[in-house]
């Protein structure tokens, strides 16, 4: 089959479309004819040589959208072939005390699709059944494929650390960002007041198209919490989700009401931040990481975008031929919402 695949680490030029064995179905297992998949930062990062398991060749994908082809003899599932599914890509095992506790996100030895194992920039690819989730026939694949990942971490922050609450005011960074253009949506769902960040004003009014009812731009306004005490009668938010990381932590936590929660996500700006520590004494802020995710938020997430509450945000459309482009475009940010590679 047809397949975009890394057999060593580098820029977007080490991206082979080529030929990879077509997968086989183990016991327990499906095997999707894939139609569309995601970019994801971490794509970039298993790329350039990024913490995974296992030995290269890898393919490359961690958000997967198609249709299943084969169901393996004696899988436990009511998956017919057919039937249009997304992937859970986080494979867990099912039988270590955290996931016998329910607490599968903390999984030691769970795998990701499409770093662990190999992805859906492919023609097929597998997974166990329990992780293929039967998406609404009237969503395409491409919208479907913008869901998985984003969708699953902005639900676990938001609702699953973040506690979030029909009052509070939620300040949501990177709204064009995949797990930002998806916290507004599920931040709304709950009636939550929404202010969200971006860097230009095109982004912006999409995130009001998304329900954000107040936006800020950062680079016409670096010291945003500023703003954020204005909009919010100088308390601050009650809850934070961001996935920048340094360029945005200081300004996060002044922007933060007394108890306010944060929870962080990601570090694309940076890792290393000079922390000024007056700011959280005498301030008691719950600052949170997101960690893993577990199968019931995911089961949770789907129930939503399956009474159309919850959309795909899809920013361009590449072919398979053109994931190193697709990569390229990631690393510019100049999208809102995802990355979607057509199979
Ligand atoms: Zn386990």
């Amino acid at each position: 089959m047809k397949a975009v695949y890394i057999s060593e680490h580098g820029g977007p030029e080490a991206l082979i479309h080529g030929d990879r064995p077509d997968p086989e179905v183990a016991p327990g297992e499906v095997m999707l004819r894939v139609h569309a998949s995601a970019l994801n930062h971490l794509d970039l990062n298993v790329r350039a040589g990024g913490g995974y398991r296992g030995t290269l060749p890898r393919i490359l994908g961690c958000d997967v959208a198609g249709e299943v082809v084969t169901v393996s003899p004696g899988a436990e599932t009511s998956l017919k072939v057919g039937d249009r599914v997304i992937l859970d890509n986080r494979i867990k095992c099912g039988h270590c005390e955290n996931c016998r506790l329910g607490l599968d996100q903390y999984c030691p030895t769970q795998l990701r699709i499409g770093v662990d194992l190999d992805g859906g920039h492919a023609e097929y690819v597998t997974a166990p059944a329990g992780n293929a989730h039967k998406i609404p026939d009237s969503m395409s694949f491409t919208e479907a494929a913008a869901i998985p990942i984003v969708g699953h971490t902005a639900w676990h922050c938001l609702v699953t650390q973040g506690q979030i609450r029909p009052w509070d005011d939620v300040l949501i960074q990177a709204a064009g960002s995949g797990v930002g253009s998806m916290g507004i949506q599920i931040a709304k769902m709950f009636g939550a007041r929404v202010i969200t960040t971006a860097g230009s004003d095109w982004k912006l009014e999409k995130a009001k198209e998304l329900g954000a009812d107040e936006v800020i731009n950062y680079r016409e306004v670096p010291n945003f919490s500023q703003r954020v005490k204005e909009l919010t009668d100088g308390k601050g938010v009650d809850l934070v989700l961001d996935c920048v990381g340094a360029d945005v932590w200081e300004e996060n936590l002044l922007s933060m009401k007394q108890g306010g929660r944060l929870v962080i996500t990601g570090v694309t700006s940076g890792t290393r931040t000079n922390m000024d520590l007056s700011i959280l004494h005498g301030r008691p802020l719950h600052l949170m990481g997101s960690g893993g995710r577990s199968q019931r938020t995911f089961v949770d997430m789907m129930k939503v975008v399956n009474n159309g509450a919850l959309r795909g945000v899809v920013g361009r459309v590449f072919p398979l031929d053109q994931v190193a482009e697709a990569h390229r475009v990631m690393d510019q940010r100049d999208f809102f919402g995802k990355l979607v590679i057509e199979s």
